[in-house]
């Protein structure tokens, strides 16, 4: 049997402000890019480790991932078929490795080992959004 041994990549910000996509990274201010990676989300109440592979906002110099809370709330809700969640229904925990969610989409709820290529995050920050950040964008 392989040891399990949880490797740790990225932070994590769950964005939750409906009009701040943060096209620049809360931290350094850099401009942000997109990225599409596998997020391990856990579904505390049904158990489940939910594979969702998601667009995302990403600072390559902070390796800050960005996901917007809302549209992650959306797309879970659906998968359970509720029409509401809170905070603690969900928790975001990594992502995972691609080729490992390709093998298993599909599959993904009777995977023997729900966190096979999962590497959690290294931290979960949370960022203020200051009044100024909606300045008028001078172009
Ligand atoms: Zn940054």
């Amino acid at each position: 049997m392989s040891k399990i041994t949880q490797k740790e990549k990225y932070y994590f910000f769950l964005n939750p402000y409906t009009d701040s996509s943060f096209t620049r990274c809360p931290k350094c201010d850099n401009k942000t890019k997109i990225k599409k990676l596998p997020l391990a989300i856990l579904l505390e109440k049904k158990e489940i480790m939910f594979m969702l592979n998601k667009t995302c906002k990403f600072c390559p110099y902070c390796e800050l991932i960005i996901a917007k809370k809302h549209e992650l709330e959306l797309i879970i809700m659906q998968f359970l078929g509720v029409d509401h969640i809170t905070d603690k229904d969900f928790t975001v925990m990594g992502t995972q490795d691609k080729a490992v969610y390709r093998e298993g989409v599909g599959k993904e709820l009777i995977k023997e080992n729900p966190l096979e290529g999962v590497s959690i995050f290294k931290n979960v920050w949370d960022f203020e959004v200051q009044q100024a950040y909606w300045g008028v964008d001078e172009k």
